[in-house]
């Protein structure tokens, strides 16, 4: 009896000055029966690495016997930021493009981010549907972010089941923000836009593996492939709150120790003007900026560490389109 295989494979994603290859591994995961194919990476970002842990997990739990259809699965997408626990790779690598997830689909002939990002597109390209798996900053709700108006990746998304779910505006819907800071460039928007349904889940948290963000990934995970019948089953009915993504970002107006307003806690329902934490002057003690929400919403982010300068995001509030 067939029972479904399980293959991993050491591929070159570029080479480093020294001649050093940088590779990565790809596990697949191939069901007895035929199906659709699901692509999931986690770490572009080094320092996020509870969605590695996710696909560690994800590997024992998957019962392969009842697999229809294929899973790809890269842990490591970006093996430079995950040896240097970093959310970007030093000049050194890449002075162009240090953000790897600023430049999908990539470009073989590019710079080395774009090198590293052309190889894992192949295997997106041939995919039914993307998860691209984050986390956020110190301390953040677990949210999973899609296209907004892109109706199979807002089903993705309603999928994988976090409680919040962020929806984005793109292309020449988007503000210009959002084009100067290349979001176009992102594996999500990228393989939307070649009509491959794709979400990015933010897991919480960076450098600490923490237990219930993990099993969110997991569980969300597997909930994807019942919704894609991969797996048999069904995706069970929830009461997820839609809301908007990069709006409402409180930043700091000065520089200094930031604390947080005691007991505010994400994922929160606040309104417009809940004070937020005050950034004052570690030497003189003066206050320098009491921070408020500039909107009602559920506060989703909130900085923890505490030493900030002025510009630097301290909380941010999403808008609620539907609940
Ligand atoms: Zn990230």
């Amino acid at each position: 009896m067939n029972t479904g295989t399980h293959t991993v494979e050491e591929v070159t994603l570029a080479r480093l000055p020294s001649g050093v290859e940088l590779t990565t591994t790809i596990h697949t995961y191939r069901g007895a029966e035929d199906g659709p194919t699901l692509y999931v990476q986690a770490a572009q970002h080094g320092r996020e690495i509870n969605g590695t842990e996710t696909l560690r997990r994800f590997h024992e739990r998957l019962p392969l016997e009842e697999l229809s259809g294929t899973i790809v699965a890269v842990p490591v997408a970006n093996p430079l930021t995950f040896d240097l626990v970093s959310y970007i790779t030093p000049e050194e690598f890449d002075s162009v493009n240090p953000n790897m997830n600023r430049i999908w689909p990539g470009d073989e002939g590019g710079s080395l981010h774009q090198q590293m990002a052309a190889r894992l597109w192949t295997e997106v390209s041939r995919a039914d549907a993307i998860v691209d798996l984050h986390t956020g900053s110190p301390d953040m709700y677990p949210h999973v972010v899609y296209r907004e108006g892109d109706e199979r990746s807002r089903a993705l998304a309603e999928a994988f089941g976090t409680d919040l779910l962020l929806s984005e505006e793109a292309d020449e819907d988007a503000n210009e923000e959002w084009h100067r800071r290349g979001f176009a460039g992102k594996l999500r928007v990228a393989a939307a836009e070649e009509g491959i349904p794709s979400i990015t889940p933010e897991l919480a948290h960076n450098k600490q593996i923490l237990e219930d963000a993990v099993e969110e990934g997991v569980e969300g995970l597997l909930d994807v492939c019942r919704y894609m019948g991969l797996l048999p089953g069904d995706v069970p009915e929830r009461n997820q709150t839609i809301a908007r993504n990069h709006l409402g970002q409180v930043t700091a107006d000065g520089s200094g120790l930031f604390r947080p307003e005691p007991g505010l806690e994400v994922g929160q329902d606040i309104t417009e003007g809940t004070p937020l934490g005050t950034v004052y002057d570690p030497r003189t003690y003066e206050p320098l900026h009491e921070a408020v929400a500039d909107r009602d919403g559920i506060l989703y982010a909130l900085t923890r560490e505490a030493t900030v300068t002025a510009g630097d995001q301290l909380a941010s509030v999403a808008l609620v389109r539907e609940e």
